[in-house]
């Protein structure tokens, strides 16, 4: 050993030395705060499918992929971190020897070959990265960036270091050509070549090369290590067990999508006839009540503004950004964490729980920040202000977006939970809508006597469950398909185009009553359970007998499908729901309906959120319509997974909408930009946002606001009356 490798090895020891020990107690204090969360058991069942899901998506990248160059750059990038990382073991035997290399594989010219162009296709991913990073900054003029309110110097750091790396492992591989030290022939190495011809024969140089490439990487390492918040380089550990734990790891994507986690205390569901707000806990009122997960999803964030770019409430001027939450909650978790750790925290009734022995060492900051409300507004210090809390209409657009599978919506829900049903706190305008739910079964407080008014007129009986011996489908007609006059229309098409099919069906009528969608979305807990204990036990009277398989409902509320389908199950209701468009898609293509008269001026289509992206019908609609059309829909350019809400969704529909640009209007604009004369829809909220978005733009006359089945309808029976038409004046 020369005296250059003798000081470059003593350097390399040292600074790797220093490295280890602050990774380790960084790794130590991420998951001492992570553990302050509380239980989540079932995040432990189906490890073979886990495993299988978190291979899947990390190695195949499959939620990234959807952003194709982006996608496929990280792509690289992370197989260069993972393969390289043993070139950068390697540069450790370099700095003690000029011809060192890895024991065995170091000397095969297969490992030379991969780790060549595993390092070239790195280089030129890193390159993209940066470019795109820069491009969107958040200081470039016009437009919205993602990258508004991530941390940008961290992201620019770990983008030079990786460039830094991939440079100076040809540095090192070029002087060793240059020196005769390399083993490997060119046609497996030409860029290591190519750099050797260029490069001097120093003999130095292969060591000191390393060394840089050493200083280089444990500075990485050092820096992260004393910045436990920067999910920009921890999510390269993190994502793994993040995706490995995410809700359900069978669905195909968005795993925080559909069904809302049942509201928990220690870790099992709370039934409110049980339930006791002294000794549970109701929701979410500080950070440590949010389970382990919550707290590895806010750690893992790797501020990509993916799900930003995407947010209604963000691009429509409100201050809801599902990143700067999740960033908030996390810088949060982690200032608090020390007084935490201490021992301290608030118990259910607000006492301290810590003694003043266990606070007496803790940090003022930690102290500080252990003060602060988690909702609240600046004057307050609150964590989350409160219109950022209720801006949000659980469309799921962050969720379907986030590349590492975090579950912004039911961290948004459990704050709304504690807000609501113990605080009492929440946009007053919706309390109407919450006391017509206790009271009268629906959120407009219609008497329910008129629950069948919509029937009336219609040239054929709609038969009720307990007046027809069998029938296949039940009809759930939903509180907005039976008193708002739009959506009455949208019921009247589905039973016509139901009885012409031959279909048998039958209606609950009056004993029918809100599913609780919007009490669940906007916190409610209590009377979601009242309202849909009460359904279940009127749905398993109706179907009793029957295997699951044959208990079918169809529903024209993507609202009410996604409740009866997706949630009704925690409560005892297992059934087999079809929302109308598939069921009208099934029975065009059986042949049972026929579209004669194509609907001319274009259609465009709008997905509802909890049609589409929370359930992932994107097909059945466009095939009811393209049949309908007999041709091709123009689509938004928004459309199916990235379709853009249109304001009503998470009881919305319910609030105001004081702040920014009108949603639905934002919506409309680009509904009309296609020139279609037509916007289907396959939801009575969407309809009713998307009419008065189109009235509100004073285009009633030329643009309509109709369902899919209405569509269908006057192609299968042109003859139909008028009146099924359904654009109107503008809601009240
Ligand atoms: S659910 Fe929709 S509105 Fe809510 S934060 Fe996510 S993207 Fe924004
Ligand atoms: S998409 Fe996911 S990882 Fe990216 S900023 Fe949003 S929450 Fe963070």
């Amino acid at each position: 050993m020369g005296s250059v490798q003798i000081v470059t090895t003593i350097l390399a020891a040292a600074i790797t030395a220093v490295a280890v020990w602050l990774a380790v107690r960084a790794v130590m204090k991420m998951t001492a705060v992570i553990r302050l969360g509380q239980p989540a058991p079932e995040r432990f069942a189906d490890k073979g499918a886990r495993t299988t899901k978190m291979l899947v998506e990390t190695a195949g990248h499959t939620r990234m992929l959807k952003w194709s160059v982006v996608g496929a750059a990280h792509w690289f990038v992370m197989v260069g971190f993972i393969v390289l990382s043993l070139l950068v073991l390697e540069a450790y035997f370099e700095v003690v020897s000029p011809g060192g290399g890895l024991p065995v594989i170091g000397h095969w010219t297969v490992f030379g070959l991969a780790t060549e162009w595993i390092g070239i296709l790195g280089l030129v991913g890193i390159v993209v990265l940066m470019a795109i990073r820069l491009r969107n900054r958040p200081t470039r003029p016009g437009g919205l960036s993602r990258f508004t309110g991530s941390t940008m110097w961290q992201g620019y750091f770990v983008e030079w270091v990786v460039l830094l790396v991939l440079i100076f492992g040809f540095v090192i591989r070029g002087f060793k050509v240059a020196t005769d030290h390399f083993e490997y022939p060119l046609w497996a190495t030409p860029l290591s070549h190519a750099v050797g011809a260029a490069l001097p024969d120093w003999s130095a140089g292969v060591s000191v090369a390393a060394l840089i490439k050493i200083v280089i990487s444990m500075t990485w390492l050092i820096v992260i290590s004393l910045n436990v918040t920067m999910g920009v380089a921890w999510h390269r550990f993190l994502a793994f067990p993040n995706i490995f734990f995410k809700r359900d790891p069978a669905k195909p994507a968005g795993s925080g999508l559909g069904p809302l986690r049942p509201m928990t205390s220690e870790g099992k569901p709370l039934d409110f006839e049980e339930a006791d707000p002294e000794s549970d806990q109701f929701g979410v009122a500080q950070v440590e009540q949010f389970t382990w997960k919550g707290l590895l999803d806010f750690s893992t964030c790797t501020e990509c503004g993916r799900c930003q770019s995407q947010c209604p409430a963000w691009n429509t001027g409100k201050p809801l950004s599902p990143k700067l939450l999740v960033l908030s909650l996390r810088d949060h978790a982690y200032a608090k964490a020390p007084y935490l750790l201490a021992g301290g925290g608030k118990d259910l009734a607000g006492e301290e729980k810590g003694t003043a022995e266990q606070l007496a060492g803790v940090d003022v900051l930690a102290m500080a920040e252990a003060d602060r409300p988690l909702i609240g507004t600046a004057e307050e210090g609150g964590v989350i202000d409160p219109d950022v809390l209720w801006s949000c209409t659980t469309c799921g657009a962050c969720v379907e977006q986030c590349p590492v599978d975090i579950e912004h919506v039911d961290h948004i829900v459990d704050m709304r939970r504690y807000q609501v049903l113990i605080e009492s706190s929440f946009p007053s305008e919706a309390g109407v809508m919450l006391r017509n739910l206790e009271n009268k079964g629906n959120p407009w407080g219609a008497p329910q006597n008129t629950r069948e008014d919509w029937t009336k007129g219609l040239d054929f009986e709609v038969p009720r469950v307990g007046e027809v011996d069998d029938f296949e489908y039940l009809f759930w007609v939903g509180c907005a398909g039976a008193f708002e006059d739009r959506a009455k229309k949208t019921t009247r098409a589905v039973a016509t185009l139901l009885n012409e099919a031959g279909v048998s069906f039958a209606i609950l009528g009056e004993g029918e009553t809100c599913t609780g969608d919007p009490a669940r979305r906007i916190g409610n807990e209590f009377v979601f359970q009242m309202l849909a204990q009460q359904n279940v036990e009127t749905l398993n009277e109706a179907f009793e007998g029957r295997e699951k398989a044959t208990r079918k409902i169809v529903a024209t509320c993507p609202h009410c499908f996604n409740t009866l389908g997706n949630e009704y199950g925690q409560l005892g209701g297992e059934f087999e729901v079809v929302h109308h468009t598939q069921l009208l898609a099934h029975l065009v293509s059986a042949g049972k309906l026929t579209p004669v008269q194509p609907v001319d001026g274009g259609v465009t289509y709008h997905d509802p959120c909890y049609l589409g992206r929370h359930n992932r019908i994107f097909a059945a609609p466009r095939e009811v319509l393209g049949d309908s059309m007999q041709g091709e829909l123009t689509e938004m350019p928004r459309n199916s997974e990235r379709s853009f809400c249109c304001g009503a969704g998470g009881a919305r529909m319910w609030m105001e909408e004081k702040i920014g640009k009108r949603i639905n209007v934002d919506r409309v604009e680009e509904a009309m930009s296609t020139g279609a004369k037509t916007i289907a829809v396959g939801c009575p909220f969407c309809s009713t946002m998307l009419n008065d978005g189109v009235n509100g733009k004073g285009a009633g006359e030329d643009v309509e606001v109709v369902d899919v089945a209405s569509v269908l309808l006057r192609s299968v029976k042109p003859e139909a009356p008028a009146g099924e038409k359904e654009t109107a004046p503008a809601a009240g």
